[in-house]
């Protein structure tokens, strides 16, 4: 087992946790077991990513900054990353838009299927929470996301992994300060975050070595508390098209791959591969931002100075594969009641789903509680919300899995290309968890 690269293990444990939740739904006590016995492995995993998540961008942003030794260049890479993650989003939401126009899922879904799903979904807690949350979301002023964003109290942000933004914004302002403080000064501080960065890696290095048998416990649990697999059946058409989208931005991606940086599109796909493989186990881009990280630095060769400030950005800004779902959702859901979608709405889907994605939270199914000011923005009927978001939930997880995957390839994509443009992208340095195990065991 020790020679097989780590995407095959995982992936050999992700066919054994599918495997193992299908069998253990057959069994009458097999939920209860994977739910006490099995998920816990994988909560434990998503913890321990998500605890050396904020430790992890305060070092990589302050020595990324540190490094690069002039502010210029800051501002340069600041204003390309935005500037392409809002051109990879728009392409997002078009390739969704032309698709769903194109294929049409909502006019095969039957009144007896609408109606099957509201009895089930419409007042489900899961529904309902979605449409409070985004009510609570709306409420804010335009600014709000601003002020949203600094902190007023440092540690506060430190401690919270919501609050990643807040926690940027702190390391960009500590690395800005620390280059104008001059080298003399920095150098005890940057040494610091030098060091600091340099252990949570190796911890990333550690907390993946448990990583097959965590996705083993992840996919066994979303299997044996998924849905009633009729109603996904008579939802797989619309689930087609969503996949079939994210599908074509993954070919964009590995496009722009090899046009722009040059690589070869394998290579970087088989590289980015584990961390691709725990999008879809996790659904969660936040939790997976340390191994992005460790692979877009270590394993594609991005130098830090750019993957520290892309990678974190992107991880809570940047979902290509979020906009171009709540675009097929949108116009699925306006299909199947009956709802007339003019130009004009659909141009609103663009713009709002852009905004949706920046404003979705890096966590699992924040996508559908954006989806609902999507649909608003259009004007659809607020007393069919609930019918609406009924409609597609019994297959949000399977679909929220794939539109992680895609989410994180793209931060991964502009790092490269950020990383091209400004002479950053480098020859990749593997550092294996072992390598100083000899003389400290
Ligand atoms: N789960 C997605 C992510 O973390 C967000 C979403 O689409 O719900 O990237």
């Amino acid at each position: 087992m020790k020679k097989l690269a780590l995407h095959w293990k995982i992936l050999i444990g992700m066919v054994l946790g599918l495997l193992f939740g299908f069998a253990m739904t057959g069994i009458s006590w097999g939920t209860e077991f994977v739910v006490d016995w099995i998920q816990p492995l994988g909560t434990i995993f998503v913890k321990l990513l998500k605890l050396i998540a904020i430790p992890l961008i305060l070092a990589s942003l302050i020595k990324g900054i540190s490094d690069l030794k002039d502010i210029s260049k800051f501002r340069d890479i600041g204003l390309r990353t935005i500037m392409i993650y809002v051109v990879t989003t728009v392409i997002a939401i078009t390739i969704g838009l032309l698709l769903v126009n194109a294929i049409q899922p909502g006019d095969g879904v039957s009144e007896e299927t609408i109606t099957k799903i509201t009895e089930t979904y419409a007042n489900d807690g899961g529904v309902q929470s979605k449409i409070a949350e985004a009510g609570r979301q709306k409420e804010s002023g335009p600014l709000q996301f601003l002020e949203d964003m600094v902190p007023d109290n440092a540690f506060m942000a430190l401690s919270n992994n919501k609050l990643m933004l807040q926690v940027i914004f702190f390391a960009i302002f500590m690395g800005i300060s620390m280059l104008l403080i001059g080298e003399k000064s920095a150098k005890p501080l940057k040494r610091f975050f030098d060091s600091l960065n340099e252990v949570v890696l190796k911890m990333v290095d550690l907390i993946m070595l448990t990583a097959p048998v965590a996705v083993f416990a992840l996919l066994a649990s979303v299997v044996v508390s998924s849905s009633d697999p009729d109603l996904l059946l008579a939802l797989l058409k619309y689930a087609g098209v969503v996949v079939l989208g994210l599908l074509l931005m993954i070919v964009f991606y590995t496009i722009v791959v090899s046009v722009y940086t040059k690589k070869n599109p394998f290579w970087f796909l088989k590289e980015i591969s584990p961390a691709q493989l725990l999008a879809f186990s996790t659904s969660s881009s936040a939790a997976t931002l340390p191994v992005t990280m460790e692979r877009v630095e270590e394993h594609i060769g991005v130098d830090k100075e750019v993957s520290s400030f892309v990678l974190p950005v992107g991880a809570t800004i940047n979902m290509d594969g979020t906009s171009l779902y709540q675009g097929v959702a949108a116009v699925f859901i306006s299909q199947a009641l009956g709802f007339d979608l003019t130009l004009g709405a659909q141009l609103t889907i663009v713009l709002t789903a852009l905004l949706a994605s920046i404003g979705s939270a890096a966590v699992p199914g924040a996508g559908m509680v954006m989806l609902v000011i999507v649909l608003e923005s259009i004007g659809f009927p607020s007393d069919k919300l609930a019918i609406g978001l009924a409609l597609i939930f019994a297959v949000d997880r399977p679909l929220d899995m794939c539109r992680t995957v895609v989410n994180v390839t793209g931060d991964a994509t502009v790092s490269m290309i950020v990383a091209k443009s400004v002479g950053k992208l480098g020859n990749p340095k593997v550092k294996d968890w072992d390598e100083h195990y000899e003389e400290v065991k």
